[in-house]
């Protein structure tokens, strides 16, 4: 069976920047299990597997475009630095944040005396992205899956 919309595939995965470095891996985890061609992946990530089968290993690269996006430097904000009370703020840390397209994850990137400068960008956004991926089982979604989209079972949620 190969990976097509509405399948069923569990792949391993390790993902690398263009300087080699790993940025994610499902080495020493369970496989990744989703629901191909209804959004559960990156589409760069969805071209790439489509029409692959169990057993095949291969790499695909990722475009910033059809990965976490382009930067965005209007994502990028000075805050007061009162706006976080008394809560104590260091560069690198992440929060939740309500915006316009829901919730997103903001980046302390700089923290002055009095302000306080946060990035809305994605951290992958602007990243080349490398996977190393191997299939490591295709199926069929059931119907349920399907109207749920995600993955029941084995490496899906249990509900
Ligand atoms: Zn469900």
């Amino acid at each position: 069976m190969k990976i097509a919309k509405e399948k069923v595939a569990a792949i391993h995965y390790t993902l690398t920047d263009n300087s080699g470095n790993v940025l994610d891996s499902s080495k020493g985890r369970q496989p990744l299990y989703y629901i191909q061609g209804i959004g559960n992946l990156i589409p760069g990530m969805e071209e790439g597997l489509e029409g692959k089968s169990k057993g095949d290993k291969f790499t695909i690269k990722v475009s910033p475009e059809k990965g976490y996006g382009v930067r965005d430097d209007r994502q990028i904000q000075k805050v007061p630095r009162s706006a976080f009370g008394t809560q104590e703020v260091k560069k690198g840390m992440q929060f939740s944040a309500s915006g316009n397209h829901g919730s997103q994850v903001v980046t302390v990137t700089e923290v002055g005396l009095d302000t306080v400068t946060i990035d809305g960008n994605h951290p992958l956004a602007g990243v080349e992205l490398n996977f190393d991926v191997e299939v490591m089982e295709v199926r069929s979604a059931t119907s349920e899956e399907l109207a749920h989209g995600h993955v029941h079972g084995p490496g899906g949620h249990h509900h």
